[in-house]
């Protein structure tokens, strides 16, 4: 490979906090509300122009897994945020599942930022990383305003894709892209007779099938749900294969491919599907969906072995889908932490777990509740003066416990 030399320059450092959270998704703004609400100055630092990530510009506007089906399993700032999108009478029940409106969930992300004094750093890619014995200095951002750099004390990757880990060159793990999960862009389509579509389609199963097919959608999963504007349906039925989404490469052949599917299927179910005679393309979502990329390999990996484990370290839970263990299983605080930097905490999608397991951690109020964890751990390290893993995990439990998070078993022992 050819090579091009930097030339060392200087970098500006434009700012200093106690807390810096790279990414602005469920996990990400959490994580920072949090922090701040604990008393930290906190950066969010985000590439794009809205905080939100997959649950906004990746159009999944679908929040599942509050609950293990029966009872709640996850509440703190998820419910809190929840509860807030139908206040704001933008989002509706189905099931156990909340349909929500993306534009309102910015909205909301913004004001919930705002109103905890987070700082938000919008349109800054974070780059780079400096690192001195074992602790983050600064991470460099890229932008309109050039590279910069922005010092914490304590850092919180909420990437998705861990790239703190990257930066840093501590270990993670990630799929070769044959055994990635698909990624997918989910699209709204105006104009459309629910109804009639949806009869259809249960009728003539054989038919969607040949025309997903021919519009070359060759993984058969995901699928569609009302929005809550009238006649307007969101879906989620097109999907790419073999991309990994830390390879700009791939990302850009997957971005074509998928908008040509979705607008070749569109053409094909106007002219052969009852209901979609009228119905026309509202968006595509802005980012492509991602359900899998690096992992940190954490002081802890979450395994098989853990679904019925109780931990001391436990600071959320998750919906157990493996039909295997209990209906709901711990998460251990180290599955945050890393070996190599003693600054950095993870949250949400790119946390220490087994492949395998990985769709029980990624779901949205997951995210949220491990950013919520990650957020109150660092304020908490900052205060204290100490690196994330020395801090007392009886005392972070107590104040997550103190902001609504279900820990029952660890709540009732300190009544
Ligand atoms: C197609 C699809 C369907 C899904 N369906 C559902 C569903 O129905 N219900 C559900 O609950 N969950 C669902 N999920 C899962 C869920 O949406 C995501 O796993 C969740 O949003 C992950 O949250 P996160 O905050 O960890 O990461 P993300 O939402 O990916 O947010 C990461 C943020 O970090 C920013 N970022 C990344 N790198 C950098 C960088 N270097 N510098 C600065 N900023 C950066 C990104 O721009 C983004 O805003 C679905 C996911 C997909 C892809």
């Amino acid at each position: 490979m050819d090579y091009i030399r930097e030339l060392p320059k200087d970098i500006p450092v434009i700012a200093e906090f106690d807390v810096a959270v790279i990414g602005g998704g469920p996990a990400g703004v959490s994580a920072a509300v949090c922090a701040a609400r604990e008393g930290a100055k906190t950066v969010l630092i985000e590439r794009y122009g809205y905080p939100g990530g997959q649950a906004t510009g990746g159009l999944v506007i679908f929040i599942v897994g509050l609950t293990d089906g029966k009872k709640p399993v996850i509440k703190g700032i998820c419910r809190e945020f929840t509860d807030d999108l139908f206040e704001m009478q933008a989002a509706e029940q189905v099931g156990n599942h909340i349909l929500f409106n993306p534009e309102h969930m910015k909205l909301l992300f913004d004001s919930k930022l705002s109103e905890s004094n987070v700082e938000p750093y919008y349109h800054r890619y974070v780059a780079d990383a400096a690192v001195k014995d074992g602790k983050i200095l600064a991470v460099i951002t890229e932008g309109k305003s050039g590279r910069q750099a922005v010092k914490a004390k304590v850092f919180i990757d909420a990437t998705g894709d861990a790239d703190l880990a990257k930066h840093c060159g501590i270990p993670y793990d990630i799929h070769e892209k044959d055994r990635l999960m698909p990624v997918s862009l989910g699209f709204r389509v105006g104009g459309l007779n629910l109804g009639i579509f949806n009869e259809f389609i249960n009728n003539n199963r054989a038919i969607y099938d040949e025309l997903i097919g021919q519009a070359g959608i060759t993984v058969k999963t995901g699928g569609w749900v009302h929005t809550l504007n009238p006649r307007e349906v969101w879906f989620n039925i097109v999907h790419e294969n073999n991309t990994d989404c830390t390879d700009c490469s791939d990302l850009t052949r997957a971005e074509i491919s998928l908008r040509r599917k979705i607008h070749r299927l569109i053409r094909l179910f106007k002219e052969n599907i009852k209901g979609f005679e009228n119905a026309y393309i509202i968006d595509t979502a802005p980012q492509v969906g991602v359900r899998d990329s690096r992992r940190v390999r954490g002081l802890y990996r979450f395994g098989e072995k853990d679904l019925a484990a109780r931990f001391e370290d436990t600071i959320c839970r998750a919906p157990n889908y493996t039909g295997k263990g209990n209906p709901s299983v711990e998460v251990p605080y180290r599955c945050l932490l890393s070996d190599g930097i003693k600054n950095l905490v993870f949250c949400g999608r790119s946390i220490s777990v087994e492949h395998k397991l990985l769709d029980m951690f990624r779901e949205i109020p997951c995210c949220m509740a491990t950013g919520q964890a990650a957020g109150t751990a660092a304020a908490f390290a900052v205060s204290q003066n100490l690196n994330l893993r020395d801090i007392d995990v009886i005392t972070l439990k107590e104040r997550l416990v103190c902001q609504n998070v279900i820990l029952e078993e660890f709540a009732q022992s300190v009544k």
